[in-house]
């Protein structure tokens, strides 16, 4: 069995590897240069931040966990240190939560490391050929002919390659009606004084939703500046997406420094990174949502049970059955 996956993130590559270990031929096909999708990580200054998911966390027993337990483990870091609500107590469901040294995108690619993985190239459509389905370029190039095609993008551009395929219909209204919250990540090495003693924060109000400190990670503070990472609201995310970088920083600073001190107003380093869809805001039943016979399988975070990043994972293991035909 031939089997094409669009997008090489924790859901893909969780499917791909199924397949693999199940004797099939394939390929992932991802629209960006790196791995991770939105485990995203970017170096800076001698260090690197997590600009995507800031923390993995991976309930015992379960397949997220086995992974991590497996994967690059030289790597690993347990998070210890508490992130705190926004009444200073503790949150999270008590699950371990882990990052890696060399930043988020450490396990997808360890996870790809035994897959074909065809990166820079953007999936735009899905004909139906003779052998097969043909997976299509933006140009109509093919990117090769395939028995399934398992679609692991965010639902929106989901719904784009869906509508673009032989097996649109009501799947792609649905897929539309799934929202996204965006968000705005501000990135800023900061000269503290003191580190402080919890991982992360979310302030009780203001523009910032959360504030993490990257050393937490097991990356140590580079000449004194401590990496930081400040999620903004939903709703401030949403009127800063389209504008300039200085804009956000003038909003999101001094907030920053309520949480974590005037060092705060002048930061050694800042960047801002957008992500137009960071979480979905309600999700899609993954049976419903791909009917038996299905030739175009979706999985990802807009079809996962529940909000957390095992189930996230745990659709790509589905997804792989499905295509098996043991889901
Ligand atoms: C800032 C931020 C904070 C977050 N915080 C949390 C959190 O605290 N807890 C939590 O559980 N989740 C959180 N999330 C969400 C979590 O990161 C995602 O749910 C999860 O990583 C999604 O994985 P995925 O494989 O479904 O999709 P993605 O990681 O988005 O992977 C999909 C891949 O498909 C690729 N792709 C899309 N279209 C095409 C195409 N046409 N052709 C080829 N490739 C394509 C994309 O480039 C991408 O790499 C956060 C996300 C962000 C951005």
């Amino acid at each position: 069995m031939r089997v094409v996956v669009v997008g090489a993130g924790l859901a893909g590559l969780a499917a791909a590897r199924e397949l693999v270990a199940a004797g099939c031929t394939v390929t992932v096909v991802e629209k960006s240069r790196g791995l991770g999708g939105r485990m995203a990580a970017r170096r800076i200054e001698g260090t690197v931040v997590d600009h995507g998911l800031p923390v993995l966390e991976a309930p015992e027993g379960g397949a997220l966990a086995g992974l991590v337990g497996r994967l690059a483990v030289e790597d690993r870091v347990r998070i210890e240190r508490p992130e705190l609500g926004p009444d200073g107590a503790p949150i999270g469901t008590g699950a371990p939560r882990w990052g890696w040294g060399p930043g988020m995108t450490r396990l997808p690619k360890a996870m790809a490391e035994n897959l074909e993985v065809v990166t820079g190239a953007r999936v735009a459509a899905l004909r139906a050929g003779r052998d097969g389905i043909e997976v299509a370029q933006d140009q109509g190039n093919t990117l090769g002919v395939a028995d399934r095609v398992i679609v692991s993008a965010p639902a929106p551009q989901a719904a784009d390659l869906l509508e673009a395929s032989p097996e649109g219909g009501e799947r792609v209204a649905a897929l539309r009606a799934v929202a996204y919250a965006p968000a705005v990540m501000i990135l800023a090495g900061l000269r503290l004084e003191a580190e402080p003693e919890w991982s992360a924060v979310r302030p009780a109000d203001g523009p910032l939703m959360r504030v993490g400190i990257e050393s937490a990670k097991g990356r140590p503070p580079v000449d004194g500046v401590v990496p930081v990472v400040a999620r903004m609201t939903a709703a401030a995310s949403a009127r800063l997406m389209d504008a300039a970088d200085d804009l956000a920083l003038d909003e999101a600073l001094p907030a920053l420094a309520a949480v974590l001190g005037e060092a705060a107003r002048e930061p050694a380093w800042s960047q801002v990174k957008r992500w137009r869809y960071a979480v979905p805001t309600r999700r899609l039943d993954q049976e419903v949502m791909n009917p038996g016979g299905s030739r175009v399988i979706l999985c990802g975070d807009a079809v996962a049970a529940d909000p957390g990043i095992a189930a996230v994972h745990e659709t790509g293991i589905w997804a792989a059955r499905r295509v098996l035909g043991g889901a």
